[in-house]
């Protein structure tokens, strides 16, 4: 898998508000690493830079040595999955909503991506809820429903950098449990940012990095995080 790279990076939403504040990372080839930090810390600005929703002030973030600004869009979005913390569907079916990203996929990889993430029993319905003309009605899904229509395209399209916003922060603890084993399955071998509130959702992170006011304040294994306490 590729390598992704933080190299002292930068960046501001607000000229006078410093939100990353020269923060340098190396994601080695299909090793998961895990930022975790308060509210507010800019974990998920990271997931954002990555992604190219923004760019970087200064610093520089690469994919294999090549920095992500000499990447188009197109070939960036091939290469990264995202499941971000709030999913926005198209109004169209479920199963539509999975197979973005992966036009190619059968019927069946779209049904299997959809069990994999507990969301196997609405594929054929709308996700923003409808009311005909005689009174039926379409599903209207919840936050940690349309979590799990991202959980699931990121599955059926599998790519070589996964990055993982809390990705399960709207599910309940057994949901939680269930889909957390299905993300451990794509993202063997894949090179994968997971970001968290919690430490006790990354214990088998090969690195954890902690983020406080922009700056890596620890860093290391989840055992010597703790011990550190
Ligand atoms: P975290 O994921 O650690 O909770 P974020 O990266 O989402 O933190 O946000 C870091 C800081 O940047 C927060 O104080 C947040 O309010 C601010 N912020 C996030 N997005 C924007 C934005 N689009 N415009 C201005 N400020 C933002
Ligand atoms: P793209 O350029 O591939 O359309 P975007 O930047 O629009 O990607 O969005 C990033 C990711 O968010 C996409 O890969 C897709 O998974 C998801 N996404 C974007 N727009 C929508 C949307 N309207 N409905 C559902 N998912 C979307």
């Amino acid at each position: 898998g590729p390598v992704l790279s933080f190299e002292n990076v930068h960046f501001h939403y607000d000229p006078d508000r410093p939100i990353l504040k020269g923060v340098s990372f190396t994601v080695p080839a299909g090793k998961t690493i895990a930022v975790v930090g308060p509210s507010g810390a800019g974990k998920s600005t990271i997931s954002r830079l990555i992604y190219r929703f923004y760019d970087a002030i200064a610093g520089s973030i690469s994919i294999d040595g090549q920095n992500v600004s000499d990447v188009t869009q197109a070939s960036l979005r091939a290469a990264i999955g995202m499941v971000p913390q709030d999913t926005v569907l198209f109004n169209d079916t479920i199963a539509y909503n999975i197979r973005y990203g992966r036009p190619d996929a059968t019927d069946e990889e779209v049904r299997e991506a959809a069990r994999m993430a507990q969301i196997g029993d609405f594929i054929d319905s709308l996700p923003h809820g409808y009311e005909t003309q005689v009174g039926e009605r379409g599903l209207k899904l919840s936050g940690g429903e349309k979590q799990r229509v991202a959980i699931a395209r990121t599955i059926l399209k599998a790519p070589p950098i996964l990055i993982l916003d809390e990705a399960t922060s709207a599910l309940d603890t057994h949901t939680e449990r269930e889909i957390q084993s299905a993300l451990d399955t794509v993202s063997r071998d894949r090179t994968t940012l997971v970001i968290a509130h919690r430490l006790s959702t990354v214990v088998d992170a090969d690195e954890i990095i902690v983020l406080r006011d922009g700056m890596i304040a620890e860093r290391g294994r989840h055992a010597d995080l703790l011990a550190a306490k």
